[in-house]
């Protein structure tokens, strides 16, 4: 028989009601045998996710602050357990986790107790995620070890909840993925199950063709390539961690992204992509600084521009274009991540880089059409519809990737561009 991976996202589990859902979508198709959840999310706005208590949890100072936090989780876990009717007690538990949890393995637990209620609820198998997930030495996932593993525990048992989120290291310990890490989990058990489809249910219909905060209802877009997938997610477009779809590529095994309070409507199929060439997302945000770094041939040599690299690297990770000329070098980074060290980093690139000039431009934005093609097709858009909104260009990139073209200006035009731009993508989509 097809067999089909399934992972449900925190809104999708955060109460008894979300949870019979979710129960009533994983009944409702035998091919779905393996369930990866993420632990409670919010229940209305103002709600907190478990995994934040948690965290929370292990940075208070004392024990009595840690189990006046721990108290909410324990409340929430054991209402459900009172609603859907489960004979489950987790008071043991709780003891050992007041008392001895930290790090990783106590963040871990929303996961945890939520695979251990939602098993019992479908009247599944639970499979310890500590028992089936590795990791290298260096953190990297170990997916041979893995694959191998889970594959073979699968096979033991044909239906199966594992929490999302976490794993075992080398030396016996737990380790988490990084935040919204439970899609991972959710592909590494596609991938050890063979599946021919891994259905990840959120709170949101598929992948919307922008932000839903600026276009309220913004058209959900059929079908992106794993590589649309991944460049949205770095422009900050999240619906799946970008990571999940590592183990999948190979493979070939798609993904589809589907609402749990609508399961039968509209949604995102991520593989490869079948139809012709359309817009996968338009994705924007403000926050970038540009700093230009003027000296008479800086930008010439592979020796000079790699100085500048290096000097960067010493204040922030992440950069996010280097555009250079003959005699400037420049540098995007995101705002807050050099707020604390713009001063130093000025003083250092004069004083050890000799430069010239440093002229520092805040208050960028960037927008990405991503799609494979919509570089040719949106380019001379995208610079029309600057025009007639009066947005100077400070960047222009087709990407190395050939997945869509971005553009940097001032941030004050970042809504009134994506609104106009919607409106071409949304006929293109449904061309
Ligand atoms: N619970 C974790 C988080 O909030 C992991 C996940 O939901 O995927 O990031």
């Amino acid at each position: 028989m097809e067999k089909r991976a399934v992972k449900f996202g925190g809104t999708s589990l955060c109460d008894a009601a979300q949870m019979q859902k979710a129960a009533e979508i994983v009944r409702a198709d035998p091919r779905r045998c393996a369930v990866v959840v993420s632990a409670p999310g919010k229940r209305m706005r103002d709600d907190e996710k478990i995994t934040d208590v948690l965290l929370r949890m292990e940075k208070a100072r004392t024990f009595a602050e840690r189990n006046a936090i721990f108290k909410t989780v324990e409340a929430r876990f054991d209402a459900m357990i009172k609603e859907l009717s489960l004979p489950l007690d987790f008071s043991e538990e709780y003891r050992y986790i007041r008392e001895e949890a930290f790090g990783d393995f106590l963040i871990s637990r929303g996961e945890y107790f939520c695979a251990v209620i939602f098993a019992a609820l479908l009247g599944f198998a639970f499979i310890d995620a500590g028992e089936v997930i590795f990791f290298k030495e260096n953190g990297a996932t170990d997916t041979e070890k893995t694959r191998k593993i889970f594959s073979e525990r699968l096979e033991k048992t044909p239906y199966a909840v594992i929490p999302g989120f976490y794993g075992r290291t080398e030396a016996g310990g737990i380790r988490l993925f990084p935040r919204g890490g439970s899609d991972i989990t959710g592909a590494l058990a596609a991938d050890a199950l063979h599946a021919s489809l891994y259905e990840n249910f959120t709170d949101v219909s598929g992948f919307l063709l922008t932000d839903p905060h600026i276009i309220p209802h913004a058209a959900t877009v059929p079908c992106l390539s794993y590589g649309e997938l991944r460049k949205l997610s770095s422009m900050g477009a999240f619906v799946l961690h970008a990571d999940a779809i590592l183990p999948l590529c190979d493979k070939k095994i798609p993904v589809v992204i589907r609402n749990t309070n609508e399961p039968e409507g509209a949604c995102t199929v991520i593989g490869e992509r079948v139809s012709p060439h359309t817009v996968g997302g338009i994705v924007g945000g403000g926050g970038y600084t540009l700093f230009s770094v003027f000296r008479t041939g800086i930008g010439e040599r592979i020796e000079e521009l790699r100085a500048v690299l290096a000097l960067f690297e010493r204040y922030t990770k992440m950069i996010y274009s280097v555009p250079h000329a003959v005699d400037a070098v420049g540098i995007l980074v995101k705002s807050e991540d050099i707020r604390k060290s713009k001063d130093m980093l000025i003083r250092a690139l004069t004083d050890e880089l000799a430069a010239e000039k440093v002229v520092a431009r805040e208050n960028i934005a960037l927008l990405s059409v991503v799609g494979e093609g919509s570089a040719e097709k949106y380019s001379s858009l995208i610079l029309h519809a600057m025009q007639e909104r009066g947005a100077v260009p400070i960047l222009l990139d087709s990407g190395a990737d050939t997945l869509g073209m971005t553009v940097g200006f001032d941030e004050k035009y970042l809504e009134m561009l994506i609104s106009d731009l919607y409106l071409y993508a949304e006929k293109d989509i449904f061309r």
